[in-house]
């Protein structure tokens, strides 16, 4: 099984994690920018993280076998904060960055009119910079949430098979497939959608445009979520063509559309250094 993970908050997490994704098949990730945790003093801080993503991040995942790509956005929480959103002028220069393969990610939390300036601001950013996006929709109000995002995306012009939009259950899965846009899901350990659920969606749905994710972050969750949902579909009477289809060709299909993605094996006996530092030198699996 090769697995494409396509949303994933890995500077929230361990060496321990990147070593047991490799070995359950993971190669390649996604991760899009998200919020700090706590409040931002200033915008600035923004810069320091993207450039996280773009360089540490990514060298830290070459160590242990996975390629890693990055989405750059304000996210929908700290849109709500002004110290933040000064990050909206800055983000052409990081969205011409080759390791950015989507803006993301971006769309509804509190569903507020600052999230909302923020988003279409965001989908015209898309549209300039030729990228697809990643677009969240909130864990409350879902449908409320999600029928709004389809609004905007429809005004913004943008084609619906640029935009991926993220953390869909069963309330939110038809309207999503209708509009045309790819559909995401986000395989969580004891919340919201879990691996059986995802089964029986692909079941009733179908394979087109339908992609997984673990989501995982510094709160409960799980980085080998993908995994175990390939290995449910698999119990559940699904091929091992299905099962790469959702974990692999699907998410590499969509963010492809970026012309940004390297998905080459990696020797892991021949990563550079990152800026002199080698400190995980010797801890990468064997
Ligand atoms: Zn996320």
């Amino acid at each position: 099984m090769r697995i494409f993970d396509p949303h994933i908050h890995m500077t929230s997490r361990t060496t321990d994690d990147y070593e047991a994704m490799y070995a359950a098949g993971v190669r390649a990730v996604t991760e899009p920018a998200f919020w700090l945790g706590q409040p931002r003093s200033s915008a600035a801080s923004f810069y320091d993280y993207f450039d996280g993503l773009l360089g540490w991040e990514r060298f830290r995942a070459a160590q242990f076998g996975i390629r890693h790509h990055c989405t750059i956005a304000l996210n929908p929480k700290e849109a709500n904060d002004p110290r933040c959103t000064e990050v909206l002028d800055v983000l052409p220069r990081y969205l011409a960055k080759d390791g950015v393969v989507a803006v993301g990610e971006v769309g509804f939390d509190s569903m507020t009119d600052a999230e909302e300036k923020a988003f279409v601001r965001q989908l015209e950013l898309a549209g300039e910079h030729d990228l697809p996006v990643l677009v969240h929709t909130p864990h409350r109000d879902k449908v409320e949430g999600t029928r709004r995002t389809l609004e905007l995306v429809a005004a913004s012009g943008l084609p619906p098979e640029r935009v991926l939009v993220d953390h869909l259950n069963e309330v939110t899965v038809d309207l999503v497939a209708e509009s045309g846009c790819w559909l995401g899901f986000s395989i969580y350990p004891d919340t919201k959608m879990d691996e059986q659920r995802m089964v029986r969606i692909l079941a009733d749905h179908g394979l087109d445009r339908m992609i997984v994710n673990s989501a995982a972050d510094w709160g409960r969750s799980d980085p080998l979520k993908t995994a175990k949902t390939g290995q449910a579909m698999r119990d559940a009477g699904f091929g091992e063509d299905d099962v790469d289809r959702v974990l692999w060709r699907n998410p590499v299909a969509f963010y492809g559309q970026s012309r940004r993605l390297l998905l080459d094996p990696i020797d892991v006996d021949q990563t550079e250094t990152f800026e002199g530092n080698s400190v995980l030198r010797g801890q990468r699996p064997a």
